[in-house]
């Protein structure tokens, strides 16, 4: 169902006004978890600023150690809500329990399901059953065609709003957190009628990669980008080595927007 040869306009979603997959790249931003709610309000003002409609937060968060942060569940989805409704921003954030599929469409506009999630098949399943679009991260050792399968069980259920991201797999380089595979672009946008975003925090994993690892996901023929941003990344909860500050942030927003109207 998510194969070109079945479909071969592409699949555009649309969330909050912004369509994802027309040809024109959006933007998804906001912090790696949700901490508190005057963090996420905070953040969700440099995002209107800098005209961004969709903003991302983890709430259940799937962390490598049990002893780390492990999210504020459903209280974070609230805060997400509320601090959406207040600046007109659409909400993706994570879910990673069938159970919590029916509970999040009270509070997100896109449900994303994480790479550690990518072969989760029952939820999956309990995806592709809800009306609400899904954004499929690649799973941390996954081949395209498992990614493609993985988005063909969310499909085949009936739930036909699906985003693909790409997000680094892990590779023997130890210089980046994973390996931005960026030729995964152009190769599901062949092979899927799907639009397809890259997230360049967990790709990488370095700061310092941000804007050319967008610049390169951009020019490759992605319908967006997702990258992290806290309003003070020395001492965010998880993944604090490489969420932008706001600084860092409007500089990224000003390359980006420069690089896409070239
Ligand atoms: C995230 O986006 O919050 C996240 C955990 O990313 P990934 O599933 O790609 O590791
Ligand atoms: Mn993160």
């Amino acid at each position: 169902l998510v194969s070109r040869k079945r479909k071969s306009e592409n699949t555009i979603v649309e969330v909050n006004g912004v369509k994802i997959g027309d040809g024109s790249p959006i933007i998804i931003a906001g912090p790696c978890a949700v901490e508190s709610y005057e963090q996420v309000d905070s953040v969700a003002k440099v995002l209107k600023e800098q005209g961004v409609k969709i903003m991302r937060g983890g709430a259940f968060k799937p962390r490598t150690s049990p002893y780390d942060f492990q999210g504020l569940g459903e209280e974070g989805l609230k805060i997400l809500k509320e601090v959406g409704q207040n600046h007109g921003l659409a909400i993706i954030s994570e879910i990673v329990s069938p159970e919590h599929i029916e509970m999040s469409l009270d509070y997100v506009d896109i449900i994303q399901i994480g790479a550690r999630n990518m072969q989760n098949f029952e939820l999956l399943k309990a995806a592709g059953s809800v009306n609400k679009p899904i954004l499929l991260k690649r799973g941390l050792a996954a081949t395209i065609e498992e990614f493609i399968y993985a988005a063909e069980y969310i499909m085949s259920k009936g739930n036909h709003e699906i985003i693909l991201c790409e997000r680094g797999i892990r590779t023997y380089e130890k210089a980046t957190r994973n390996t931005l595979d960026i030729t995964a672009v152009p190769i599901l946008k062949q092979e899927t009628h799907l639009p397809v975003l890259v997230d360049v925090t967990h790709s990488t994993g370095r700061r310092d990669l941000l804007i050319p690892a967008a610049k390169a996901g951009l020019a490759i023929g992605a319908d967006g980008i997702m990258a992290e941003v806290h309003p003070d990344p020395a001492t965010a909860l998880s993944d604090s080595t490489q969420q932008m500050n706001f600084e860092q942030y409007e500089q990224f927003m000003s390359e980006l927007n420069s690089f896409m109207k070239r």
